[in-house]
C-alpha cells in the first residue's frame, strides 16, 4: 500500500509531471501547494468583462462561445478553427487554433468556457492564440472539474495555466488523508471554524462565496494563532526560571535621585515607573515594552528601575544599538547622578555605585578595567552596545537587563543575556521609541507586557515642520538663512544626510566642485531629476562652508566610518555647544540629547520613511526652544510627498507608526529575524486583522496558559516545532 499522504508529501509523489513547474514557484510540498491560495475567484454565473483585458497579459477569463469557424489552411494540411467568445457585455474575443481537431466538438455556440492565454492584438481584434480552455457545466460535455461555485484563479506558475495549478490541487485533495488540526476543537467551535482539511477544500473548491469567505478567515486566523502560541510557549518557557525580586528599598539611591531631579517626572513617568517597580518586586521576570513617545523622557524611568535593583542588591545592564548612544547615555547617566555614581572616589556617595561602559573601540586597558567593574559588582549600572554584552561581559549579580531603542535589534537578541545570570533569569525592559502599532506589538513583541507613554514633559517646546522643495532655488536659499539665523540666536542645527558620500567622489557630477549648478542645489538646481545623486555628509559639510551664508559657523560632521574617539569628540562639542551645525547620517536618529540643538534639516527626506523622519526630528525641540524641522526634497511622486507632508503635519507619532506600517511590507515591519513568522504569513495582514490577531492572541495564550507543555494538543505542538524547525533552517541558510 501506498504511503498516506501527508501535508508534508511531496508533490511529485502525486502530480506527477506538473510537479517540475510547481517546484520552479516553491511549491514542493502538499502544505506549499494546498497554502497557495488562489489569487481570486471568478463568479461561474458572469461572464469577465473584456474590456478590462491589457494586451500580453495572461488572463483567465470566463465567456461564452458565440460562434466557430473551421477554415481549411492554404500552406499545409489541415484546418484551423477560429472561436469567437462574448463577455455579454458587448466585446468579443477570437480564440485561434491553429489545428481544429479536438476542438471543433468543444466549442459549441452557447457553450460557456474558462479560457487561459495571453491577450495579443490582430487585425484590430483582441485574441487568444493557442489558449487552454475547460467547458464548463454539469453536462457529458463538461470538461472541467469546477463546480457551480467560484472558480479559482491562482497566481502564475510558470508554464503553467491557472486550472493546470486547480487540477494539480484537485488531485492533492483527493489523495490527502484527514490532516491533523493545529487549532484546538475548542476554539474552533468558539468561532464557528470548519476543520483544517474542510478548510482546504473550500479555500481551494468552495462551493459559495460564502464557503470561501468563511475557509479563508479560518485560514488566516490559524496563522495568526499558531504565532501566537509560539510566543506563548517561548514566555512560558523563560518564566519557567524564576527572576530574583528587587524590590524598592526606601531612602536609598533610587530615592536619592529622585531628590536630585531637577524636574517633577510626568504623570506618565510614574506610572510606568509603578508599573515597573511592581514587576520587579516578583519573582516572575519582567517583560516589559516600554514604548515611549519620541522625548518623553525614558531614559530617567529606566535609570530609576536600575537604581531600584541596585538598591537591593542587583545590577542593571543598558543596551544601546550604537556606539554614539552607548556613549552619550554613559555620559548622561554619569552626570545625573553626579556624587551617587562616584562610589569609592572622593566625595562619592557612600551609597553610590558606578558606571561601566564597554564599546568596541576602547582601549584594552579601559576595557579591562571597565570588565572588572562589572564582574565585581562594583559597577551598578553596565552600558554598552549590544554585541559586546552578548559575548564577553561578567556580570557579579545581573538582575535587570534594559534594551534602548529596540527596533534596532532582532527579536531573538533579546534573550542573549539571559544565559549571563546563573539559575535565574533577570527582568527586561525593553525600551522603543517607535511607536508599535498594537497588532505589530502583538506580533513581534506578543511575549511581553507592554507600557505607553504618549506625554511629553510639559514646557517642552513644539516642533514645527516644514517640507522645503529643494528644487526651488529661493526656498533652499532661504533655508539656509534660516539656519544661520538660528545659530545666531544661539541655537544649534543638525542637517541630515540619507549618505556619507565621498570627498571626491567620481559619480557626481563636478566631482567636489559642488557649488552653484552642482549635485546639491543649494542654489537651486530647477534642471535636476529626482534621479539626482543622494546628498552625503562630506558633500554638505563643504557645500556649507562655500556657501556664503553659512561659511563663519562652526560645522561639524558625524558619520559611521568615523573612529570612534572622533565620533565621541564632535557628539562632545556639539553637546557643548562649541559646534553649531551637525552636517549628520542617521548616527543621530535614536536618542541623541542635545537640548541646545533647535533646528533641523533633513536633506533629501524622501529617502528616509516615516517613522524614521518622526525619531529624527525628535532630536530637536528637546531643550526650552521650539523647535523648527525642515524636509528637503527633490522628489516628484506624489506619494513621497504625501509622506513627507503627513510628517509635517502632525507630531503624534503613534499616527505616522499607523501610515507607515500601511505603507510597508509585513516582512519588512516582521525584520529578517522574524523569518519564520513570516514565512508562515500567508493571508494574514498585520494592517488589517487587528481585531482578528486580538481574537487570536487571547484563544491562543489561554491554551498555552493552560497546558504549557501542549500536552493535550499534539498537534499545536507538532505545529510550532515544525515552523521552529523552518526559522532554524531559513536563519542557516542566512
Ligand atoms: P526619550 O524618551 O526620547 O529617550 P529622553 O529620555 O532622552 O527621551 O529625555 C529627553 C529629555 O527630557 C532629557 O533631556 C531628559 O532629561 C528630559 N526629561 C525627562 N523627563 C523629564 C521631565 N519629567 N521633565 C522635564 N524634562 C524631562
Ligand atoms: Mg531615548
Amino acid at each position: 500500500m501506498a504511503e498516506r499522504t501527508t501535508l508534508d508529501t511531496k508533490l511529485r509523489t502525486i502530480v506527477a509531471k506538473a510537479a517540475t513547474p510547481l517546484a520552479k514557484k516553491d511549491l514542493v510540498t502538499v502544505r506549499d501547494l494546498l497554502e497557495f491560495y488562489p489569487r481570486t475567484y471568478l463568479d461561474p454565473t458572469r461572464p469577465t468583462d473584456f474590456s478590462t483585458l491589457g494586451e500580453g497579459e495572461p488572463v483567465v477569463v470566463l465567456a461564452d462561445v458565440q460562434h466557430a469557424v473551421t477554415r481549411k489552411m492554404r500552406q499545409r494540411r489541415g484546418s484551423m478553427l477560429i472561436a469567437t467568445i462574448q463577455d455579454g457585455l458587448g466585446n468579443a474575443l477570437e480564440l485561434t487554433f491553429f489545428s481544429a481537431w479536438g476542438h471543433e466538438k468543444a466549442l459549441v455556440p452557447g457553450r460557456r468556457i474558462l479560457v487561459s492565454g495571453t491577450v495579443s492584438h490582430y487585425g484590430g481584434k483582441r485574441q487568444l492564440t493557442h489558449p487552454e480552455y475547460e467547458v464548463l457545466g454539469t453536462g457529458a460535455k463538461a470538461t472541467s472539474t469546477f463546480g457551480e461555485g467560484p472558480i479559482p484563479v491562482y497566481s502564475q506558475v510558470p508554464a503553467m495555466t491557472s486550472m493546470k495549478v486547480a487540477a494539480a490541487v484537485d488531485l492533492v485533495l483527493h489523495a490527502l488523508a484527514e490532516v491533523p488540526d493545529p487549532i484546538p476543537v475548542a476554539v474552533r467551535a468558539k468561532h464557528g471554524l470548519p476543520p483544517l482539511s474542510n478548510a482546504l477544500t473550500m479555500v481551494h473548491q468552495p462551493r459559495s462565496t460564502q464557503e470561501q469567505r468563511k475557509a479563508r478567515w479560518r485560514m488566516k486566523f490559524q496563522e495568526a494563532f499558531v504565532l501566537q502560541a509560539a510566543l506563548a510557549v517561548m514566555r512560558q518557557s523563560s518564566d519557567a526560571v524564576p527572576a530574583v525580586p528587587r524590590p524598592a528599598v526606601p531612602g536609598a539611591l533610587a530615592d536619592q535621585f529622585r531628590e536630585r531631579l531637577p524636574f517633577e517626572l510626568t504623570q506618565g513617568q510614574e506610572q510606568v515607573l509603578a508599573e515597573i517597580t511592581g514587576d520587579l518586586e516578583r519573582t516572575l521576570p519582567m517583560h516589559r515594552l516600554l514604548q515611549g513617545e519620541v522625548g518623553s523622557g525614558k531614559t530617567v524611568v529606566a535609570l530609576l528601575a536600575m537604581l531600584n535593583v541596585i538598591d537591593s542588591g542587583g545590577q542593571a545592564a543598558l543596551l544601546a544599538p550604537t556606539e554614539v548612544l552607548a556613549v552619550q547615555h554613559h555620559r548622561s547617566m554619569t552626570a545625573m547622578l553626579g556624587p551617587l555614581a562616584e562610589a569609592g572616589m572622593l566625595g562619592g556617595s557612600t551609597d553610590g555605585t558606578r558606571v561601566a561602559l564597554l564599546t568596541g573601540s576602547q582601549s584594552a586597558a579601559e576595557r579591562r578595567r571597565n570588565l572588572l567593574m562589572a564582574a565585581s559588582g562594583e559597577a551598578g549600572i553596565v552600558v554598552g552596545t549590544h554585541a559586546l554584552i552578548q559575548e564577553h561581559v561578567q556580570f557579579a549579580e545581573l538582575g535587570l537587563v534594559v534594551v534602548d531603542e529596540q527596533h534596532r535589534f532582532g527579536v531573538e537578541q533579546r534573550d542573549a543575556l539571559r544565559a549571563k545570570v546563573d539559575g535565574a533569569s533577570p527582568h527586561t525592559l525593553v525600551m522603543t521609541a517607535t511607536p508599535i502599532p498594537r497588532t505589530v506589538a502583538m506580533t513581534v513583541f506578543g511575549d511581553m507586557e507592554t507600557s505607553t507613554m504618549t506625554e511629553v514633559p510639559s514646557g517642552r517646546q513644539p516642533i514645527t515642520t516644514h517640507v522645503v522643495r529643494g528644487d526651488q532655488s529661493t526656498w533652499v536659499q532661504r533655508t539656509w538663512e534660516r539656519v544661520a539665523e538660528e545659530v545666531a540666536k544661539g541655537g544649534q542645527v543638525y542637517v541630515v544626510c540619507p549618505r556619507i558620500g565621498q570627498d571626491d567622489d567620481p559619480d557626481l557630477p563636478g566631482g567636489t566642485d559642488i557649488g552653484p549648478g552642482g549635485p546639491i542645489t543649494f542654489e537651486g538646481n530647477d534642471a535636476e531629476e529626482d534621479s539626482a545623486p543622494l546628498h552625503g555628509v562630506l558633500q554638505v559639510e563643504r557645500a556649507l562652508r562655500e556657501l556664503e551664508v553659512t561659511a563663519d559657523l562652526r560645522i561639524g560632521i558625524l558619520h559611521g566610518r568615523q573612529a570612534a574617539d572622533d565620533k565621541e569628540a564632535t557628539m562632545r562639542a556639539f553637546g557643548s555647544g562649541e559646534i553649531d551645525v551637525l552636517v549628520a547620517t542617521t548616527v543621530i536618529e535614536v536618542g541623541v540629547d542635545v537640548p541646545n540643538a533647535t533646528q533641523m534639516v533633513i536633506i533629501d527626506a524622501d529617502r528616509f520613511g516615516i517613522s524614521q523622519l518622526h525619531q529624527l526630528r525628535g532630536r530637536i525641540g528637546r531643550g526650552t526652544k521650539p523647535g523648527l524641522c525642515l524636509l528637503m526634497s527633490q522628489a516628484a511622486e506624489s506619494q513621497s510627498l504625501e509622506r513627507l507632508d503627513a510628517v509635517a503635519s502632525t507630531t503624534d507619532g503613534f499616527e505616522l507608526a499607523r501610515l507607515d506600517l500601511a505603507q510597508r511590507r509585513e516582512g519588512d515591519v516582521l525584520g529578517a529575524t522574524q523569518s519564520g513568522a513570516r514565512s508562515s504569513l500567508r493571508l494574514l495582514r498585520l494592517t488589517r486583522d487587528e481585531d482578528l490577531i486580538t481574537l487570536a492572541h487571547e484563544d491562543a495564550w489561554q491554551v498555552v496558559g493552560e497546558d504549557p507543555d501542549l500536552t493535550n494538543h499534539p498537534e499545536l505542538r507538532a505545529e510550532l516545532d515544525r515552523i521552529d524547525a523552518e526559522r532554524v533552517a531559513f536563519l542557516e541558510r542566512g
